[in-house]
Parts: structure tokens; sequence; C-alpha cells
């Protein structure tokens, strides 16, 4: 339902020095607004996926990240759930994890086609820990990555999401992250909203702009079925088949 995305800069450049978790959780908060029944987060650290994610509210996320913390890390990403297929479990709570961990992968919306997807998937060997449509596109999007794309982290992800977008129906706004690729997040849309932060030595990605605000006024909305890659860097927009495309820029000037 809330979705926050983000990556700094290794050398700690621009308004950085932020750690990826804080950002997150922040975005996160500010987005409760919308309403939501779990909530999750997943960084990448040192080439492995670490993830959290807790049913009910935001303060439950937070006193399992103090028992069991995460390290401060450059990229992450953060949702907030509003259940429609699978209950509100701590299970079923976004990250979904895929590539044996290597991808962690958050979702608004319906992935229409789940079903017929998941059968080819269950067919190729695959098991899945939750009942939700999104663990269908973590697990295809691996699956693509992987065995498709041969792992090929440079670059791979994005490629991979165009051609996992190729096959989902429905809405969505989906952002995934993969331990071979640790300086970037990869997101897509279709029927459903993503704005991007621009910020000085680090970019965000959020669901509205509320989820970077206290960050960035510098936002840019993408289009219909596009894909967004950031690095702390770099902005890069295509269509769903790889042609550079453009999103709308835009000041924030309203406070939260
Ligand atoms: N359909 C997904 C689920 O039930 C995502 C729901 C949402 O937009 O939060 O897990």
């Amino acid at each position: 339902c809330g979705i926050v995305g983000y990556v700094g800069h290794a050398d700690g450049r621009g308004n950085a020095g932020h750690s990826a978790l804080d950002v997150v959780l922040e975005g996160l908060r500010r987005l409760e607004y919308r309403g939501y029944d779990s909530a999750g987060v997943a960084v990448v650290s040192d080439g492995a996926i670490e993830s959290r994610k807790k049913s009910g509210k935001l303060s439950n996320l937070r006193a399992e990240l103090e028992e069991h913390p995460l390290p401060e890390t450059l990229t992450g990403i953060g949702h907030t759930r509003w259940a429609t297929h699978g209950g509100p479990t701590d299970q079923n709570a976004h990250p979904h994890l895929a590539d044996d961990g290597k991808l962690a992968l958050i979702h608004n919306g319906i992935i229409e086609n789940f079903a017929e997807l998941k059968l080819d998937l269950v067919d190729k060997g695959y098991k899945f820990a939750s009942e939700t449509d999104t663990e269908v596109a973590a697990v295809l999007l691996g699956d693509i990555f992987r065995n498709q794309l041969n792992g090929n982290a440079d670059g791979g992800l994005a490629v991979a999401m165009q051609l996992a977008c190729q096959q989902l129906e429905g809405a969505f706004t989906l952002l995934a992250v993969h331990a071979d690729q640790p300086d970037v997040v990869v997101a897509a849309r279709r029927n459903s909203p993503l704005v991007v932060g621009l910020g000085e030595g680090e970019n965000f990605l959020g669901s509205d702009v509320s989820g970077f605000i206290d960050y960035t006024r510098r936002a840019v909305e993408l289009g219909q079925d596009q894909i967004v890659t950031i690095t702390a860097d770099t902005v890069e927009i295509t269509d769903f088949f790889g042609a550079p495309a453009q999103g709308k820029e835009y000041h924030v000037d309203w406070d939260p």
C-alpha cells in the first residue's frame, strides 16, 4: 500500500550519511495515512539481502528491528501492506524473497494473472512461502534473472524487470533489490503510482512524494508502463521493452 526505496552514496556525498533503513522507516511513517495491516523492510548488505517484516502497526516492525537489528546500509526498500491476496500475517507481509534469498521485492496493487504464473513456477520446482500474488512476481523476477539472464548482475535486474513486467497483468508498483547489484533499486509501474525523488548523491522512490518529502522536493512522476533504475547518482527510465523513456519532473511545493 505504501512504498519507499532509497540508494545513498558510498563516499557519503550530498546530504547523505543517511542510513537506508532510517530513510525508509521515516518514509513509511509519512505514508501511514494510507492505512495498512503489516510492514516490512529489506536492506542490501555485504552481498546479501536482510529483511524484517511484521503484521500490525509500524511499531511492531520497529520492535522487531530492536530485537533483531539491521545493519546501516546505502540501499533499502520498505512497504506497508493492505492485504488483498492472503491474510495480514507476518509470512504474507512484504518484502518477498526469491533467487535463494538474494532478491527482495515489494508490491502495491494486484497481479491479476498470478495463479497461472504460479502454476508454471511450481512446475519448475519453486516453493512458495506465502499466499500472496506478490511472491509470484518475486519468484518470476528471480527466475528470469537467474536462468534467463544467467544472473548477469551488471544491469541485469532492470532487464529482468522488463521481461517480468511483459508477463504481469493487473495493477502494480514493484520495487526490487538484488544482492549482486547492491547499489541499485529497480522499480516498475502499471495502473499504480510511482514517484522518484531526486537528491544530491542519493535518490528516492515512493508510492507518493510523502515517502521522501523530508529529504527532497524535486520529484519525477513516472508514466504508465515504465521502469526506473536508481543509483545514488543516476535515474534511468525505460518502457517495459527497454526503450528510453521520460518521466515528468516537478517541484513539490506543499508541506506535509
Ligand atoms: N496484493 C498484494 C498483497 O496482498 C499487495 C497489496 C498492497 O497493495 O499492499 O500482498
